[in-house]
């Protein structure tokens, strides 16, 4: 079988997700045989790097046979059971380790199967747990501009992608919106931390204003990375734990993308040294494998639902495939290749070898912006260099870049005008360099017009 009886065969029956499907009347649909390591394979034998990690998910590379064996084991002993008044050793265990891997405080685990679930749970428990604590005036969240959270209606409501979310306007919370510290923003001559220091001043006033009715802030630490791998300095994250203190507003670090070492920490909070009242925690997780989330929140948090049942104040939350078993034995295949390989140290040569590679993309005519987070690299094309002008979205240049990546064994989608390296960590310094120069010369054809 070659790759058109299957796009054939796709085209008739499915509908894609972020996807003008009509896109594809000119745009062939890949389809994927095989994935090995960092590569996957189409039906023909054409072979492409995955450079952002299947949508951010993978970290230890296709059919790793560590967790494709542990995922075995784990089926032949149970697939699934009900986690409301039972329990299974696998996620016992997996929270456990998420409790000790986690800031200090984050001591309870709730699953659920998805980012944009868990982003559910986070805002629906910080809202009962100030209605718990005798306080029915908190009913908004506070968001930063250009954040991301997820498609569902609550998730899309503290997002700020206006081409996800504006269609949908009309069914959404209410959300108050602060400017976000992007660094993309700083002025000339200022330093990344500077900026991003001087950024908590618009969130403070909006705190000063408007915590009364205020449940969270919710934020993505150091990377937006659905709002073009925008990134800003850790000191935003120390300083907006103060105010959420002071303030007396809960803070919801959403670490879905940024989580299990793509800041180069383990977590990103990490480098702030600060704890969230929840984080928020999916993709990496399970290593790319499986549908899985969970939140992590304090013993504060959890006291303010535990009591006689008739005083109705349980999180009567719940999904029907909650802590799956076979989604956390992923989860914890995935952590033994984090601990057994000393992947956060082992990384630190490869984030180095990214920003040498990166620094290639700086002297280029329409790059107005190279800006690196640990293993994650955005490259920003501009119209203009000095002004850093945006190129008009409906030439829609990253797609060029795209196209010329898949001809060129690259598999890059470009978010707007940026294009990013978020690559598996089992890739090598020759592969880094591959991707690299395939990206360098589709940017060169994108933007010679
Ligand atoms: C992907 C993502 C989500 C949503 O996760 P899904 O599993 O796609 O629902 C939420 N927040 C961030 C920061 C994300 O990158």
């Amino acid at each position: 079988m070659g790759n058109n009886t299957l796009i054939e065969r796709d085209l008739a029956v499915l509908w894609h997700p972020c996807t003008q499907m009509k896109d594809h009347e000119s745009l062939p649909i890949i389809p994927i045989k095989r994935g090995e390591g960092i590569w996957l394979e189409d039906f023909e034998g054409n072979r492409y790097i995955d450079a952002i990690s299947s949508w951010w998910v993978n970290m230890f590379g296709h059919c790793n046979p560590r967790i494709n064996k542990a995922l075995t084991q784990q089926m032949e002993t149970l697939e699934h059971v009900i986690l409301a008044g039972f329990t299974h050793e696998t996620i016992v265990e997996l929270s456990e380790r998420l409790v000790k891997l986690t800031p200090e405080g984050l001591n309870k685990t709730f699953f659920a199967d998805n980012g944009s679930s868990a982003i559910e749970v986070a805002l629906k428990m910080s809202f009962h747990y100030w209605v718990n604590s005798g306080n029915k005036k908190k009913t908004v969240f506070i968001n930063l501009s250009n954040s991301y959270h997820g498609e569902t209606i609550a998730a899309l409501s503290v997002g700020d992608v206006a081409l996800y979310k504006e269609t949908y306007e009309p069914l959404l919370l209410k959300t108050i919106t602060a400017p976000s510290p992007d660094c993309f923003n700083k002025e000339e001559g200022e330093t990344d931390e500077d900026y991003s220091a001087r950024m908590i001043e618009p969130m403070r006033d909006i705190l000063e204003q408007h915590a009364e009715h205020c449940c969270a802030v919710i934020i993505e630490p150091l990377i937006q990375c659905a709002g073009n791998m925008r990134m800003y300095h850790p000191v935003y994250l120390k300083l907006l734990r103060e105010a959420c203190d002071e303030f007396n507003v809960h803070l919801i670090a959403d670490e879905i993308a940024v989580g299990f070492g793509r800041t180069g920490t383990l977590f990103a909070s990490e480098q702030a040294g600060i704890t969230p009242d929840f984080m928020c925690l999916s993709k990496g997780l399970t290593g790319g494998y499986l549908p899985l989330s969970v939140v992590l929140t304090t013993d504060k948090v959890y006291d303010a639902f535990y009591d006689d049942y008739e005083n109705l104040t349980a999180f009567l939350h719940s999904h029907s495939y909650t802590g799956n078993p076979i989604g956390c034995r992923a989860a914890l295949a995935t952590l033994d290749i984090f601990q057994q390989d000393n992947v956060i140290q082992a990384n630190q040569l490869l984030i180095k070898h990214l920003s040498k590679v990166a620094e290639k993309f700086k002297d280029h005519a329409h790059v107005g912006d190279v800006r690196q987070h640990g293993m994650v690299v955005a490259i920003e094309m501009v119209k203009d260099k000095k002004s850093k002008t945006a190129y008009d979205w409906k030439e829609r240049r990253g797609l060029r870049v795209y196209q010329y990546g898949l001809k060129n064994g690259v598999l890059l989608r470009p978010l707007g005008n940026v294009v990013y390296f978020m690559p598996p960590y089992v890739i090598t310094e020759e592969e880094i360099n591959l991707m690299a120069q395939v990206a360098f010369d589709g940017i060169n054809l994108a933007t010679r017009d």
